[in-house]
């Protein structure tokens, strides 16, 4: 794969640096059978040192997830080998499946079809809790 020629796919830009392997992981790409690629330390003006993410492929991506682990990171979306939307992608209101709950005693544990719900309750202090037993997330 030639990471600097996308033709159609995803570029995630300024991931701060270490959090790369996280988003990976909570993105499930790990069991996506699509070229990708984790540039780690990169450097970088505005953030020292940063990571990025390059999927070659249209897969459908939860930006709630990117927002979740770095606010500050910012999606790029490549189609036919051109840049068709840059964003910044902000801290989400709601987690939905995203991370799971780790209150041995909170109903998410026992009952297993429920989705997993976490809110944003603290903006400043990128803090989030369980929907339903209020335990903050950790990450
Ligand atoms: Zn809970």
């Amino acid at each position: 794969m030639n990471v600097d020629s996308i033709q159609n796919g995803f570029v995630i830009d300024h991931i701060r640096a270490g959090y790369g392997m996280r988003l990976y992981e909570l993105l499930g790409l790990d069991d996506r059978d699509v070229s990708i690629a984790i540039i780690k330390n990169v450097q970088s003006k505005k953030l020292g040192k940063k990571d990025i993410i390059k999927i070659d492929a249209d897969i459908p991506v939860d930006l709630d997830v990117i927002g979740y682990v770095d606010p500050d990171a910012t999606i790029n979306i490549i189609k036919d080998g051109k840049l068709v939307e840059k964003r910044v992608i902000g801290m989400p209101e709601k987690l939905v499946n995203v991370i799971k709950c780790k209150n041995p005693r909170c109903i998410t544990s026992t009952e297993q079809e429920l989705d997993h719900i976490f809110k944003l309750t603290d903006k400043n202090n990128k803090v989030y809790r369980c929907a339903y037993c209020e335990t903050k997330a950790s990450k």
